[in-house]
Formats: C-alpha cells, structure tokens, sequence
C-alpha cells in the first residue's frame, strides 16, 4: 500500500517524538512491504520563524494532498506573551479546521507494568481502559465573538461557546460507533446545570443515542466527571466531551496512565471516497520546553499516534496492533524514559523509540 504522510514536526519534543514515530513508521513500512512517502511540513513557532505564520499555505497545500497527517506539538516560550492569532497554537486550531478534523480520539490505557508510575493507588487504577472522545472543531476555542476590549476598569475579554445541533451530532455518532466495538457505554459529559450550550449538547446526544439502543448513555456533569476520573477510572469506556471540556480532561487523565508523554490521539474528520478516514495524528502532550532538545521525552504518545494512523487512516489492523504490542512490550522490559520513573537508569527517546522498532 502507498502510505502517503506530511509530518509536521513542530517545536520543542515535538521534533524528538515526530523522529522515533517515524523511524517506527518505516519499520512498518519495512515489514509489510508498503511504499512510504514522507514529506516534512512547517507549523507552530518554527513556521512563525521561517514564514511569518504558524500554518503556513505550503502546510495547508500539503495536508490537504496527503492521505494523513502525523503531528509533534507546537509551542515556543518565546511567543508566550504573543496575542491569541500570532502565537504558534494557532496554527495547531487551524491545522485541525482546515482538514475538518471533528472528533479527536484519545485512548486512556493503565498498563499493567505502569501501575507504579501512577501517583495514584494501584487497585484505583488497575484496568483503566477509556477513549475520551473530543469534539475538536468547535466550542469555545473557535466561537465568536471573542477578544479584548480595552476600556480601563471596564476592559473586558469575551470568548464564545457555540455548538450547532449538526456538530453535536455527527461526534456523537462517532462516540457511539466505537462504543459499540468495545464496551457498549457512552458517558456524555456536559455542564447542563448552568449551560444552554451544555444543555443543547444533552438534548442531542439523547437523540442520536436513539440510533444505537445496544449502546448504554449515562451523562455527568464535567465537575463530577473530574472527579470520578481520580476515583473510579473504571467506570468510564467511551467518554463524550465538548473542545474545552475535553481538553482539561484528557490531560487529567493522563495521570491514569503513568505520564502524559504515554497518550497518543487520533484526530478524525470525515470519510474520503476510499473509505478511509481523513486524520491528523499526534500526541496529547505539548511542546514541554523544560525538557526539550535533551533526548529526553517519552516518544510512546507519538508512537502510539502512529499506530492509530494505520489503524483509522489506512485500515491496516494488524500493523496498527503491531505497533500496540510493541509498545506494550517495551513498557514491560522496564526500557523507558524518566517520566515513567523506572527503577534503574532512564532510558533516552532514542534508545524507546529503536527498542519499539526491535519489538516489531
Ligand atoms: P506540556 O504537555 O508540553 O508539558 C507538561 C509537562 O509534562 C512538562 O513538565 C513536560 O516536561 C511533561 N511532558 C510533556 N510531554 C512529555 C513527554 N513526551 N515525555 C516526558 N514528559 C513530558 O504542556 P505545557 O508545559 O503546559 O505547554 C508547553 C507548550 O506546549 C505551550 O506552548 C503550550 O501551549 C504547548 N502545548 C501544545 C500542545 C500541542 O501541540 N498539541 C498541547 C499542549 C500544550
């Protein structure tokens, strides 16, 4: 098969993980007999420095071209006083509005051999198993009006909460569809006692729900919700939030699952002709400057985004399925990087990323 795959590298770790995740790519590659066809595209800060914009139309032209797209994270301190438009995350918005990329996937798994990298209590964690489900598009993120009006003591900043019925729906029926291929629950996550947006989001998501009766719906409030992340992880399958709700939580659930350099996502948007699904992969994590360009990061997040590439953008199980048990693998030899803690001397991204193409 002709895997065709801009990479946007990024700022920061992006840069390091993005290597061993394709270095995992070509092994595949290798393995299988597929064509690989890399091309390397600018965004974020490093896009701000060479072309004066965090997406540049070269990036846009590029991963419109692509069959998928594989992302490191964007972020330089640098831009951080920068407003909202000039600053390297806005490139990341626009990535994902441009290709359409709607629902955002993030699996939550507890590994077995992790269970002491948790801060939590292992019995709490234990067979933690979830896919977070983000609308990605939408939301407070993206709605207007939004911005600052300087009037001295009366300066004010306005960000908007917008969700139409049709964006609602359509990440609902993708939360139900995978639903249905693991543990048939959907929690619908939402702050409906204060929210009209939030209250609209219930009102569809019960409707949809109607289309997948072999699928159980619960709902929570999303401060409950956070809670019971901590509390009961075991409790959740499929977990369907809003962009902003979504975002906070993911990063709450990281702690499940040892490290947040562990969580890899799939970004999804509609199906082409082929049947594949349109996708941008990339790890939950940022840029992490404090560790950046010292070999240092957890690449498993970006590999695992890898593998889910194969999985939804090119329909190839078994390799995708290779990938998670290589990682499962590694995790398991004790060969991993600081932000595990393991138990004798940390291993560097280098060194995980090559022990995951050695385990393929
Ligand atoms: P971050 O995720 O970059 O880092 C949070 C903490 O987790 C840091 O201590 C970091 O060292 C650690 N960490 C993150 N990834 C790791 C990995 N793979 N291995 C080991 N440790 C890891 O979040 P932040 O510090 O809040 O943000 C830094 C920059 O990244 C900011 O500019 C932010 O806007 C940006 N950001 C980008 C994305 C993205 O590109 N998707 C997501 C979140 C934050």
């Amino acid at each position: 098969m002709d895997l065709n795959i801009l990479v946007l590298p990024g700022d920061g770790i992006g840069m390091e993980v993005t290597a061993e995740a394709v270095r995992v790519l070509r092994r595949i590659a290798d393995k299988w007999h597929h064509q690989l066809s890399l091309t390397n595209g600018l965004l974020g800060g490093i896009a701000i420095h060479k072309t004066g914009s965090p997406f540049p139309e070269e990036t846009a032209r590029l991963a419109a071209a692509a069959d998928a797209t594989l992302l490191g994270a964007v972020g330089l301190p640098e831009f951080d006083a920068a407003p909202p438009e000039k600053r390297p995350e806005k490139g990341l918005l626009a990535i994902r509005k441009a290709l359409g990329v709607y629902a955002n996937l993030r699996p939550v798994r507890a590994y077995a051999s992790q269970l002491d990298s948790s801060p939590l209590k292992n019995h709490l964690v234990e067979g933690t198993d979830m896919i977070i489900v983000r609308e990605l598009t939408g939301g407070i993120y993206y709605g207007t009006p939004r911005g600052i009006t300087e009037n001295g003591a009366e300066t004010r900043a306005v960000n908007t909460m917008t969700y139409t019925r049709a964006e609602i729906e359509r990440v609902s029926r993708m939360a139900f569809h995978l639903a249905r291929a693991r543990r048939k629950k959907v929690t619908s996550v939402d702050k409906s006692n204060v929210l009209e947006n939030s209250q609209l989001w219930r009102r569809v998501v019960i409707e949809v729900a109607k289309d997948y009766p072999d699928v159980e719906l619960d709902h929570i409030l999303v401060d409950n919700c956070a809670m019971q992340l901590i509390l009961n992880p075991r409790r959740f399958d499929v977990v369907l939030t809003e962009n902003m709700f979504g975002d906070i939580l993911s990063d709450e659930a990281a702690v499940l699952a040892g490290s947040i350099g562990m969580l890899p996502s799939a970004s999804i948007g509609d199906r082409r002709p082929s049947g594949a699904w349109v996708g941008l992969y990339e790890p939950v994590h940022g840029s992490a400057p404090d560790i950046a360009g010292q070999n240092k990061a957890n690449p498993l997040g970006a590999i695992g985004s890898a593998g889910a590439m194969l999985l939804y953008s090119f329909g190839l199980k078994e390799e995708a399925a290779a990938v998670d048990a290589a990682i499962e693998a590694v995790l398991k030899s004790g060969k991993v990087t600081a932000d595990l803690r393991p138990a004798g001397a940390p291993a560097t991204t280098e060194e995980v990323g090559a022990a995951v193409c050695a385990a393929i």
